[in-house]
């Protein structure tokens, strides 16, 4: 658990300490250390395609295999390392190690895209766009399976240069969403201004259904709006039988949750690949 000390200094205290010893690990210089000797690792959570069960593209999710504190999640140290600058380094990481994989899921079947998730944050680095050019070419990543998942509030940090960096990827075959749709200020003529093409419904919504008849109108909502936009959608953080039932009727193509699979290692996934249905 991180709790937010004074200014950037941030602390987690470790369960498995002695409580009275207060046990506090500064964590930036710690996320330093654990890009430099290759501590993170990429997990991979299906796209399901609600109509035939069949898994349709992927999201890359960090985490951490901290040596002594084991697998750590990256609500954890992603807000920190977004705080500290650090999310440049560790994004570009990222989609290295996501390009470097997909060649392995692509391989073994992965049909649809690979969503990478891109922190606001990143789009401070002024060459954001070229250097993930350069790690496409490099990587030799096929880019009409890569999908960049973007929260509105990186649409707001600086519009003329996200759009920029959209542009350019955009012109390579990239694709964008944006990731927990609803949550946020995305305005109407932002979704046409930008070149989005899927909405990802955000969980808590999907959370909603058959408790929160407002919860179950948003959920509707968003998915007609993206039909009329022709946009492609997505359902995060489907758990149970009776959401997945309600997305089905509604038509709703695709969706993530713990309904279908947990996010899972890479050798995991792959044989979940091998499984013809996962509804
Ligand atoms: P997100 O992009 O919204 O990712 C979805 C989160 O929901 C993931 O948490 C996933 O494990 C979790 N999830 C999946 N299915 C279910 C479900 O059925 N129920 C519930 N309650 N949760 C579900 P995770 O992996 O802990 O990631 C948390 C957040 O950390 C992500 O939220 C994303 O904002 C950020 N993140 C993860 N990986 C990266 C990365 O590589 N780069 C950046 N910049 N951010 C990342
Ligand atoms: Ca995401
Ligand atoms: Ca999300
Ligand atoms: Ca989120």
């Amino acid at each position: 658990r991180a709790k937010r000390l004074r200014g950037h200094s941030y602390a987690i205290f470790d369960d498995r300490q002695d409580h009275t010893s207060h046990h506090l690990i500064d964590l930036e210089p710690e996320l330093w250390k654990a890009l430099q000797q290759q501590e993170f690792t990429l997990f991979y959570q299906p796209r399901v395609c609600l109509r035939s069960g069949e898994i349709c593209g992927a999201e890359a999710l960090i985490r951490w295999q901290h040596p002594e504190r084991g697998l750590i999640t990256p609500d954890t140290f992603i807000p920190i390392a977004e705080r500290s600058g650090l999310i440049v380094p560790i994004g570009y990481w990222v989609i290295e190690r996501a390009g470097r994989d997909l060649k392995r899921l692509t391989a073994a079947g992965l049909q649809g895209h690979l969503g990478v998730n891109l922190s606001f944050r990143q789009f401070q680095d002024g060459y954001l766009a070229n250097t993930i050019e350069r790690l496409i070419q490099q990587q030799d990543i096929n880019t009409s399976m890569l999908e960049f998942e973007l929260t509105e509030t990186a649409l707001f940090s600086d519009e003329h240069h996200v759009r920029q960096c959209m542009e350019t990827l955009g012109a390579l075959g990239v694709e964008f969403s944006l990731d927990d749709f609803g949550t946020g200020y995305s305005s109407f003529s932002m979704l046409q201004k930008l070149p989005i093409s899927t909405l990802k419904i955000d969980k808590s919504f999907v959370a909603g259904i058959g408790q929160n008849s407002d919860d179950e109108e948003i959920v509707r909502t968003i998915i007609s709006l993206a039909k009329n936009l022709q946009k492609k959608v997505i359902a995060e953080g489907v758990e149970t039988p009776q959401q997945l039932a309600f997305l089905q009727h509604l038509n709703c193509p695709l969706a993530q949750g713990y309904a279908f699979s947990p996010p899972v290692d890479l050798d995991t996934f792959l044989e979940l690949l091998n499984q013809p249905n996962l509804l």
